[in-house]
């Protein structure tokens, strides 16, 4: 098959634009329980489609589904890669579509790590010791991965980085960094080595670079 709009990209913005007040709602802020999953590209956080964690894209719903990182980053912003880039996987259950949240991560060794993220670093270090038994849920909350700023918003139409690489995912790129510790950082990253896609052509697409207000809610 000849793929025509593949994922990552450098991002550098071809058009901006403002957006409606109702373009983009983050229904972030309940944690929900994943499961560790080891897959051929590295450990990620899975999600039943009961989930009541979703995002709106103009008026369209799309459930969170998976969650992982990548080292260093996929995407680069202006030619420049990041530290690493978290996925928050979306998808609509009707037609199985995907919206993907991509943050960026710097090391910032003045931050600490919430509880949930203890928790987080401590079932990636218990799977990397296989610690046999029944996988235990681990609570995610996406809101306390957004950056401290969040309205810009880069936007494509792009692709899974991974196999099948399937061309119906609109990415959703926040051009500001989320900084993490270095404790976080090596226990993401040390245990599991998350693989990174090479760079894709652009070819005819627009990258939006667009001013948001997005609407976070319960
Ligand atoms: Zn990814």
């Amino acid at each position: 098959m000849k793929w025509k709009q593949q994922s990552p990209i450098n991002l550098q913005p071809t058009v901006s634009a403002t957006t409606p007040a109702d373009y983009l709602e983050l229904a972030w802020s309940k944690a929900i329980d994943g499961f560790l999953h080891q897959g051929p590209h590295g450990i990620e956080v899975l999600f039943g489609t009961d989930s009541d964690v979703f995002l709106r894209l103009e008026g369209k719903p799309f459930h969170l589904r998976n969650f992982h990182f990548h080292h260093p980053s996929e995407h680069c912003l202006n030619a420049d890669a990041f530290h690493g880039e978290l996925h928050l996987v979306h998808q609509n259950l009707s037609d199985l579509s995907y919206a993907v949240v991509g943050v960026f991560l710097s090391i910032d060794n003045s931050q600490s790590e919430t509880d949930q993220m203890k928790e987080l670093i401590q079932s990636f270090q218990r799977s990397h010791k296989s610690v046999s038994g029944p996988a235990k849920p681990i609570p995610l909350q996406p809101q306390s991965w957004l950056p401290p700023s969040y309205e810009r918003l880069l936007r494509y139409e792009g692709s899974l980085t991974t196999e099948p690489f399937t061309e119906s995912v609109t990415w959703l790129v926040l051009p500001d960094p989320k900084p993490i510790s270095e404790t976080l950082f090596a226990a993401i990253f040390g245990c599991h080595p998350q693989e990174a896609r090479g760079l894709q052509s652009l070819d005819r697409r627009y990258i939006l670079d667009l001013e948001v207000n997005i609407k976070l809610s319960k």
